[in-house]
């Protein structure tokens, strides 16, 4: 994960650290290279320039430069800013203090990984002693449903027995009822993707999010898509007003683009990151911990 990024700071701070005292033109240099290991990380130019700006700002502003271990310094620094970039300070706990059944609403492009996802996280509430009901809602792909029920079979979890020509506000409806009767306390709802955003699948995740009012919208989004992602990330969010991100594919993703600038670009925390196909392969995301992930 990462790989070319952590290498690629590696070289900038082997760089400072065998400089010994350092001017203020050496951070200049450094931070024109972070500038460039950032955008060829795929990183949103924006973001990139606000970044590049902080650090500065703190590396040259006080006293780090006069310290017995400036490099140090302005390594702990890029740290803390990547930190704060990916969100450190963000409560990234799912909320789910409601009246249950509580409906979780997973959506996202089709291929991002959001049936993988629907699991991932059934398996996780199911630790926390939870009693989720899986809620196959995409009616498009008859090998969603079935998807789904493969996964909570392997799981132990229930999955309801969604019937592919329903209309899938009816089906989420329905999941409701039967959550309230069985004792489930927490609806996961797999919706439709489609390959791009289209106004029909708005629409359907529209109604879907004015009759259950789910107090989770979690948009799952393929961290190798890059900037990509974080485009139809802010669309989604515009539309429905997502509480948070999964970002999966993570352990492929050699870039980290998407990480770095999704929080910054659409304000939302991302919540959980996929790390691999396995079903305990989701990881509650710390923006602190993949900072120093990614600086080695
Ligand atoms: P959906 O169309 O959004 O429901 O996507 P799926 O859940 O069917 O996932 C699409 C593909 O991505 C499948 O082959 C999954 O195994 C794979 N996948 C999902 N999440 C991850 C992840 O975190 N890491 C990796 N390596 N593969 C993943």
């Amino acid at each position: 994960m990462f790989d070319n990024l952590t290498d690629k700071f590696d070289a900038v701070f082997k760089k400072l650290s065998g400089k010994g005292r350092l001017t203020e033109s050496h951070v200049d240099e450094a931070m024109r290279e972070v500038r460039l290991v950032l955008l060829e990380a795929d990183v949103n130019f924006k973001v990139v320039k606000d970044f590049v700006a902080a650090v500065r700002e703190r590396a040259v502003g006080t006293d780090v430069l006069k310290s017995l271990t400036p490099a140090q310094q302005v390594i702990k620094i890029v740290r803390d800013e990547l930190g704060r970039l990916m969100g450190e300070g963000d409560n990234a706990a799912l909320d789910l203090a409601a009246q249950p059944p509580v409906p979780i609403m997973l959506c996202g492009l089709q291929g991002a990984g959001k049936t993988t996802t629907c699991g991932k996280l059934a398996l996780q509430l199911r630790r926390d002693k939870r009693d989720p009901l899986l809620v196959p809602a995409d009616i498009y792909r008859p090998a969603a449903i079935e998807q789904l029920k493969t996964l909570g079979r392997q799981l132990g979890v229930a999955v309801f027995d969604t019937q592919p020509g329903d209309d899938p506000v009816s089906i989420c409806e329905q999941a409701r009822e039967f959550a309230r009767l069985n004792g489930h306390d927490t609806l996961i709802l797999d919706t439709a993707g489609r390959l791009h955003i289209d106004s029909e699948l708005m629409d359907e995740l529209g109604r879907i999010n004015d009759a259950l009012q789910p107090r989770e919208i979690l948009f799952v989004a393929d961290a190798m898509t890059g900037q990509d992602a974080v485009n139809v990330v802010k669309s989604f969010d515009e539309k429905l007003d997502i509480t948070g991100v999964v970002l999966t594919k993570l352990d492929g993703d050699a870039r980290g683009g998407a990480a770095l600038s999704v929080r910054a670009v659409t304000g939302k925390p991302i919540k959980f990151v996929g790390m691999g196909e396995k079903m305990d392969a989701l990881e509650v995301f710390h923006p602190d911990r993949m900072a120093q992930r990614i600086l080695g």
